[in-house]
């Protein structure tokens, strides 16, 4: 049975125990990883877990990867401030809407009420507000 972790991964059992499909596709072609070692999905999409999408990186190798894609953080807030969603801006830097979210958490950016949301809705449909009549 195939279920989904909370990394959008999904994870099988594979000789007794519970894995990541990305786990046992790359051992089943290279070996076992070694310690340390992560498997990073290249297109950053954790269900497409062909082999060619698949990289052994060390853990370490792996974080400074991460966090370069979210240190362009300045371009994030701009987009963010210009009214564009968080999967919005995913898309645009390649990622997931989830890290997009971090990286705001992270940085400390405060995220938008549901009432500037419903506003910036209200302006992309092409609708004219009317503030206090
Ligand atoms: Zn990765």
């Amino acid at each position: 049975m195939v279920n989904i972790d909370k990394f959008g991964r999904p994870r099988i059992w594979a000789n007794g125990k519970r894995t990541t499909v990305s786990k046992v596709v790359w051992e089943a072609i290279n070996g076992p990883i070694l310690k340390g070692h992560v498997i990073h999905h290249i297109d950053h999409n954790p269900a497409n877990n062909d082999i060619s999408n698949l990289k052994l990186m060390t853990r370490l190798e792996h974080d400074k990867y991460h966090n370069t894609i979210l240190l362009d953080i300045e371009k994030l807030k701009y987009e963010y401030a210009s009214g564009k969603s968080m999967s919005e801006i995913g898309k645009l830097h390649n990622c997931s809407e989830r890290t997009i979210h971090r990286a705001f958490k992270k940085n400390n950016i405060p995220t938008r009420s549901p009432t500037d949301r419903a506003i910036i809705q209200h302006k992309k449909s092409g609708h004219i507000m009317s503030v206090g009549v």
